[in-house]
């Protein structure tokens, strides 16, 4: 391949022209938030907006029953506090995520434990979440990251064969589709945010789909994420039995959430089209490895990570993302900095300040080398953002600048 002298060297740079951006609201969202304040209440059971837009999300994704809630985060922790998950329990999730997904596994004083996952699609392991399965295991927690689905078939049938429920993180999901299926609907509970970065955005905000389509679990999740208030039949009873958070949606977050709904299938059908045409354009370059999706996959792509065979280039990591930044393609090395559980809550084991509990009821340990592929991955990716905002010439571009580097660097 011919090399070009790189930007960072003092060559011409490949992108020249801004990327495309756009607004991601509008007059649709502000008809509807006027609607809301002329309601003359904000609360979510006395209004009809938060109600319109769990009919419309339930509408998309064919499913009888969803909760709103403040944040992804919560609705993660609704979903493990209603699955009945609790003191002492294990749960097994990703090492690649974002925080949000362990933090209700330890409100609810239960032990995250991490699988490994697969090098290429990122996603976990089937294999690994089995060999992780102990007696105190009661869920898995799967994250579908930046858009791409898991491998659920195996996953379902490992939880299945164990008893353990399945609790879905979509957070960077929206639409995502496995064998056909879309994902949030596969396990027993789907969540979602809208958090402002997310594929649409309310501000901050949550869904957890109810799978089973069973009403009275809807109940329970419901009431988890509303103080253990329950207002059905016409009538509020304040149950005190257990513990549920406050964790509930707005008017105004489900009056934006209407309008952004309809915006959803456009948004993910663009970062689709994006995302494939980015790996069909860097795949077989010298020292790069694009993602995969698996088979009957169909990923809306939050981000795009594509990894390094650094034995085949004379580069670091880090020198290939300033020379790609160079290029005028912004991109970070790797996701987060390091594997979950490398984090300083991890490693001093303290959920809480002052405190070692739960982790003192446990001897799961968080050594360096306990998912050596998840650790690989966040040391060898580069990642760049997709918006459904770019233009065809922005990938276009974007692929020739990773050629141009990886030819730069490749031996
Ligand atoms: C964003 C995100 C969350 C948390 O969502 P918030 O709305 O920010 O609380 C959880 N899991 C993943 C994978 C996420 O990307």
């Amino acid at each position: 391949m011919n090399k070009r002298r790189l930007a960072l060297h003092g060559g011409p740079k490949v992108k020249t022209s801004p990327f495309g951006t756009g607004k991601r609201f509008g007059v649709e969202e502000e008809k509807e938030l006027m609607e809301a304040l002329e309601q003359n209440t904000l609360f979510y059971h006395h209004g009809k907006k938060v109600k319109q837009f769990l009919r419309d999300f339930n509408k998309l994704y064919g499913v009888k029953y969803s909760v709103a809630t403040s944040s992804g985060t919560a609705a993660i922790h609704v979903a493990l506090g209603a699955a009945g998950v609790s003191v002492g329990d294990e749960v097994i999730t990703s090492p690649i995520t974002d925080q949000g997904t362990i933090i209700g596994i330890l409100y609810q004083n239960a032990i995250p434990v991490f699988a490994d996952v697969d090098p290429h699609t990122y996603n976990m392991d089937p294999q690994s979440i089995e060999s992780r399965i102990t007696s105190r295991t009661k869920a898995i927690l799967v994250v579908h990251l930046a858009g791409n689905p898991c491998d659920m078939d195996p996953i379902m049938e490992i939880a299945r064969k164990h008893h353990l429920k399945v609790i879905e993180d979509c957070a960077q999901s929206y639409l995502s589709r496995y064998k056909g299926r879309l994902v949030g609907t596969i396990g027993d509970y789907g969540c979602f945010s809208t958090n402002d970065f997310k594929h649409i955005s309310t501000g901050d905000g949550g869904i957890v789909t109810v799978n089973s389509g069973d009403e009275e679990e809807y109940r329970v999740v419901h009431a988890f994420a509303d103080k253990n208030y329950q207002r059905f039949a016409g009538q509020v009873q304040r149950d005190l039995s257990y513990l549920a958070p406050n964790y509930r949606m707005t008017e105004l977050q489900g009056a934006v959430g209407v309008a952004q709904l309809r915006k959803l299938p456009w948004i993910c059908e663009r970062r689709h089209q994006y995302g494939e045409r980015l790996s069909k354009g860097i795949r077989g370059l010298p020292g790069v490895q694009a993602p995969r999706v698996y088979e009957g996959g169909w990923s809306s792509y939050w981000f795009y990570m594509f990894r390094l065979d650094l034995s085949a280039l004379s580069c670091s990591r880090e020198e290939f993302s300033r020379a790609l930044a160079a290029e005028g393609i912004p991109n970070q090395p790797g996701y987060i900095p390091e594997v979950i559980y490398l984090q300083p809550l991890f490693q001093k084991r303290q959920a809480y300040l002052n405190s070692h509990f739960p982790f003192d009821l446990s001897d799961v340990a968080y050594p360096r080398g306990l998912c050596p592929t998840a650790e690989q991955i966040l040391q060898t990716s580069i990642r760049v953002g997709i918006s459904e905002f770019f233009s065809e010439q922005d990938i276009e571009e974007m692929i020739e600048a990773v050629g141009k580097v990886a030819s730069w660097y490749a031996h």
